[in-house]
């Protein structure tokens, strides 16, 4: 199957789910509960789910206002950009205040000036003690009140500093957010797009192979059907972490999709990507699955993998096409293996696949 086909088969699946609960909970068929269903679906957002199971759990339905509120708390597109907007607004406001501060600054230094050159002139003309005392009396507390007005500017700016620096924090905590799949933390689809195009631009300049690799669990769907969405879940966490751990720093584990985990591999050359890509499917089928909250033993799952290495005519489109023509020789050929682009298995197939 192509990797469309695959997709598209997916997407179906999920929108069935999804219409299958709009019509058990007798909802509208309005484009919000769908949105809202699909991405229950999907898993993409497991605070989305259990908010929803909490939510029936409770009362046994969704209402109208449940569900506008669960669009806005987990799905709203602007939630992010709002948050990024307010920061902003706050960076602009503290700035805003610090001028203002170094404005009002200015001006009294401005008056200090004026007051310290009056007083050297009444200095000058000045004959008496008692006079020199006045005059002296009055530079000490010019210069205690340019010292008092500095102090509380420098307080100021320090303050300031620490609350930039916990904005500047806040900024980086919403980007990492914006690129990480919320399920297993690695990157998500986003994040995995630009990083492979940077790959590829990065392995053309320096002459160095790259590779790619796709992988997909097997019979996930029957996983999920006989232990519920929510254990999948946690196999799908699971998945993640043997990926993590088999993986280099300058490798990028993401999650592609649903149950598809993709890994960029710079600097790495089509033999070693396999061997990569073997020691994730051992680490993933040597665990033996135990649900925690039951002690339940659940077997074993296991995933198939498709590796490939860029080619001079690549674009990353075609890159992934072929990765992903691997991957899907891997299924029809049993499952549970690694399968790259020189097998012979997968040169026969006739998916759009060429050999270097
Ligand atoms: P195979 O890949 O071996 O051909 O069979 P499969 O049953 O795994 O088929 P496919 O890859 O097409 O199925 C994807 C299934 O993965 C559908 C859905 O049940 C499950 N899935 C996708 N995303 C998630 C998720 O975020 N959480 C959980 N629990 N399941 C997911
Ligand atoms: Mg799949
Ligand atoms: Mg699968």
């Amino acid at each position: 199957m192509t990797g469309h086909a695959a997709e598209h088969e997916r997407t179906m699946a999920f929108a069935e789910i999804a219409l299958g609960q709009i019509k058990a909970l007798r909802q509208a068929a309005s484009p919000r509960n769908y949105e809202v269903w699909y991405a229950y679906a999907t898993g993409y957002h497991p605070s989305l789910n259990q908010k929803i199971n909490e939510t029936l759990q409770q009362s046994g339905a969704l209402t109208d206002a449940d569900i506008e509120q669960i669009y806005e708390t987990y799905l709203s597109p602007t939630r992010l950009t709002d948050r990024i907007d307010k920061v902003g607004h706050q960076v602009m406001g503290e700035i805003e205040q610090v001028m203002a501060m170094i404005d009002a600054a200015a001006g009294s230094a401005n008056s200090y000036t004026e007051s310290l050159a009056d007083m050297s002139e009444k200095l000058g003309n000045s004959k008496d003690r008692e006079g020199l005392r006045a005059i002296v009396e009055g530079l000490v507390q010019t210069a205690k009140e340019m010292e008092a007005s500095n102090q509380k500017l420098e307080q100021r700016l320090h303050a300031s500093k620490q609350e930039i620096d916990t904005l500047q924090e806040n900024l980086e905590a919403v980007r990492t957010e914006s690129l990480t799949d919320p399920l297993t933390q690695l990157a998500n689809r986003k994040f995995f797009d630009t990083t492979l195009d940077d790959a590829i631009a990065d392995a053309r300049a320096k002459n160095e192979p790259l590779s790619l690799m796709m992988t997909d669990i097997d019979h996930f769907k029957n996983f999920n059907d006989s232990f519920g969405h929510l254990t999948g879940d946690q196999v799908l966490r699971l998945v993640a972490m043997s990926v993590k751990q088999n993986v280099k720093g300058q490798d990028t584990a993401a999650r592609y999709g649903g149950e598809e985990f993709a890994i960029v591999l710079p600097n790495t050359v089509l033999r070693s990507a396999i061997t990569v890509a073997d020691h994730i499917r051992r680490a993933v089928m040597t665990k033996e699955l135990m649900k925690r909250s039951t002690g339940e033993h659940l077997g074993r799952v296991t995933i198939s993998v498709g590796v490939a290495t860029l080619h001079k005519s690549d674009s990353a489109q075609t890159f992934i096409e072929r990765t992903d023509a691997c991957l899907y020789a891997a299924k029809r050929h049993g499952r549970n293996r690694v399968m790259c682009e020189t097998d012979p298995e997968v040169a026969a197939t006739g998916a759009s696949v060429q050999v270097a």
